[in-house]
């Protein structure tokens, strides 16, 4: 049994893990951290059922009380950094589903984790769906290498362009550099601020924000007299539950930081 404390348990994604570890035969929920619902049960607020564990609001004491083999993170880009570092100073492997750490943040997590002989696993989308999107991006790119990306979602997410957009542009833009392939130059001479989006690697990312939507990501190749599109929908946000799961049991495998859920499939 793999014991696993929730950091954000009450959230939108925490409250799903929570349910989902709870229905793991081989996982078991330890606790559950938010800043609203200190002092409440962890099942009640997931909808479980009563659990008997009191939902706490310090990730370091409740580490050294609680002792997790595992915590799963889906809180906020503001505190995921510290988050982390605490995990890891704890001797506690760790999977992130939280946006916004930086390629630095990740490097140092990564000096750190393996330091501490401790694992951290980064995911900027958990559900496989997204996975073979950004796959099937990066085969595509060398032969259309002119692509824009397009990412919606619910109006409640803090960060913008997504992490998922943010990593699809990454791939395709080191798949194009080993193709040996550049896209054409941007021709647009006057615009308004952001009409051509955000730039990531010189591929221009359009996030809209909208009540309705879970999490969509559209990746546009554009070719002489022709389109292809790949497109993908997270309609419910159980879809990201399967991948947490894996990364809970695997996380152990591979020390230091891992980053990307292609590399437990
Ligand atoms: P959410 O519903 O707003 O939940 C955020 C959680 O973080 C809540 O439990 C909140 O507690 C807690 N929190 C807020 N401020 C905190 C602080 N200072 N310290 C510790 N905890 C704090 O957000 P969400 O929709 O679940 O998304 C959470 C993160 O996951 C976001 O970064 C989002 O982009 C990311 N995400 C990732 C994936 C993926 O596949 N990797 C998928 C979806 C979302 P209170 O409620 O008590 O304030």
């Amino acid at each position: 049994m793999l014991r696993v404390l929730v950091n954000g348990a009450d959230g939108r994604m925490g409250s799903q893990v929570v349910k989902a570890v709870f229905e793991d035969p081989e996982l078991e929920v330890a606790g559950g951290i938010s800043i609203t619902h200190v002092g409440e049960d962890v099942g009640d607020i997931a909808g479980v059922g009563h659990l008997g564990l009191t939902i706490r609001d310090d990730l370091g004491a409740a580490l050294d009380d609680i002792k997790p083999d595992v915590v799963v993170d889906f809180t906020t880009p503001k505190v995921i950094f510290n988050n982390a570092k605490t995990c890891i100073e704890h001797g506690v492997n760790m999977v992130v589903g939280t946006t916004g750490l930086t390629a630095e943040q990740r490097h140092e997590l990564h000096a750190l984790a393996l330091e501490k002989k401790t694992s951290i696993f980064i995911a900027p989308n958990f559900s496989i769906g997204a996975v073979l999107m950004m796959k099937l991006s990066t085969e595509v790119a060398p032969y259309l290498p002119d692509v824009e990306i397009i990412e919606l979602h619910h109006n409640n997410k803090l960060d913008a362009p997504s992490g998922t957009a943010i990593m699809t542009a990454d791939k395709i833009d080191a798949a194009r550099k080993e193709a040996g392939v550049q896209p054409a130059p941007d021709k647009t001479h006057e615009s308004l601020d952001g009409a051509r989006g955000a730039s990531v690697d010189g591929i221009p990312i359009h996030s809209v924000r909208l009540p309705g939507y879970i999490a969509h990501q559209q990746v546009l190749f554009g070719g002489y007299g022709e389109l292809l599109t790949i497109r993908h929908d997270s309609m419910d946000r159980k879809s990201f539950m399967p991948g947490v799961v894996l990364a809970v049991k695997k996380v152990s495998s591979r020390p230091g930081l891992t980053f990307g859920l292609e590399n437990y499939l």
